[in-house]
């Protein structure tokens, strides 16, 4: 079979006998997801978001892939996503940490060779005094907020950051960066408003460069690209645009397995809470993955599966491990035992889930669970 094939080229692959789920995490449409960035980004070096386990897609796995294909700079959010990612790098990458540090993890940063994300003064002081008593000179990226108010110095902390910095004898400061709040929305003039203030940041430090763009802001063109782009979701295969078609390939694919399938006469109440009630004669399939599995309860008696190209739409409630789909569409004895169903792949998008989740595709990677069996093609 293939999948012996996958899991000896990819150990990390941990195999689960009798497993129900199945995610295959294509690390082919990942590089070329990234070269597609990076040619669209060029001049500008294109660096890769890798919090939050990659997405959900393995942090390990994910940044070995990208640095094969000549990524040298990555970001996590949290310092421990750091420390785990780092011994897998290459010596000549870099890896920054969005949130930059709580108190205490200085001097373990500053010996792993990590890069803070500086986003107020007191991070600054507290690096800056670490590389004093360190007596050696330690690297930062210094984020300002521009306009979302979520990360980053403060506007009316921003002269005090200039010179804070300006005075600095130990932090060398490798780039000034912001994040935009609506890049995937290309027509928002907060967009425009955010470059503007990015760029008077910049202005403050000749010679320093900026960084700016997630993945939609690769796709707002040159002038948001600085001199490093920080493409998270479009590497992932999510669709980095709102509105037009997504230029991305997919890369996550996940099928379930059928544990079970029942026919109901009409007026059959189905699943927790009797929610739902088939109104004529069902055939039903009881699927192996539910909320516990990152399949939010959300899509209840809204979402669908997939099987050879017909939809198959969830009947009732999500339950923790199981839900249960229609599928009087397939001829009979077309399911059984074993059987697999698509949940993402060629018929149904990460964006179609989040619709039918009523979320974004962004929360359905990260969820997605960990009692899958994964295999990296
Ligand atoms: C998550 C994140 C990114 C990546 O965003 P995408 O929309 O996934 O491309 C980039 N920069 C910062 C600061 C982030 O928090």
């Amino acid at each position: 079979m293939s999948g012996t094939i996958a899991e000896m080229q990819n150990p990390l692959a941990e195999d689960i006998p009798g497993a129900t789920g199945f995610l295959t995490i294509d690390l082919g449409a990942l590089g070329r997801n990234y070269a597609k960035l990076a040619a669209l980004a060029a001049p500008a070096t294109t660096a890769a978001v890798v919090k939050a386990d990659a997405y959900g897609l393995g942090a390990v796995q994910v940044a070995k892939t990208l640095a094969s294909k000549g990524c040298r700079n990555f970001f996590v959010a949290q310092f421990g996503e750091a420390l785990k990612l780092k011994p897998v790098l290459p010596s000549d990458a870099r890896l920054f940490v969005l949130n930059g540090l709580q108190p205490g993890a200085e001097e373990r940063c500053a010996s792993d060779g990590i890069i803070p994300v500086i986003n107020s003064v007191e991070q600054w002081d507290r690096w800056d005094e670490t590389a004093r008593i360190l007596n050696r000179r330690l690297p930062a990226a210094v984020q300002f907020d521009t306009g979302m108010s979520r990360l980053g110095v403060a506007f009316d902390h921003r002269a005090d950051m200039e010179s804070l910095i300006k005075a600095s004898q130990h932090v060398d400061v490798l780039f000034v960066m912001s994040h935009l709040a609506c890049a995937d929305e290309p027509e928002n003039e907060q967009n425009d408003d955010q470059l503007s203030e990015m760029l008077k940041v910049a202005e403050a430090f000749p010679g320093v460069p900026h960084c700016l763009a997630n993945s939609g802001g690769v796709f707002l063109g040159k002038p948001y690209h600085g001199a490093l782009v920080r493409p998270g979701i479009a590497l992932y295969g999510g669709s980095p645009v709102g509105t037009s078609a997504n230029p991305m390939e997919p890369v996550v694919r996940l099928d379930i397995a059928v544990v079970q399938t029942r026919t109901v006469p009409a007026g059959t109440k189905v699943g927790y809470g009797g929610s739902q009630v088939t109104d004529k004669e069902t055939r039903l399939a009881t699927i192996a993955a539910g909320y516990a599995d990152g399949l939010s309860r959300a899509l209840s008696s809204r979402g669908a599966v997939y099987f050879n190209g017909v939809r198959l739409p969830i009947v009732g409630r999500v339950s923790m491990d199981s839900m249960t789909v229609d599928i009087s569409a397939l001829p009979e004895g077309t399911l059984t035992l074993g059987s697999r169903v698509e949940v993402l792949g060629p018929n149904q998008t990460l964006e179609d889930v989040a619709r039918d989740a009523g979320t974004i595709s962004y929360e359905i990677l990260t969820s997605l669970g960990h009692r899958y069996q994964r295999r990296y093609v």
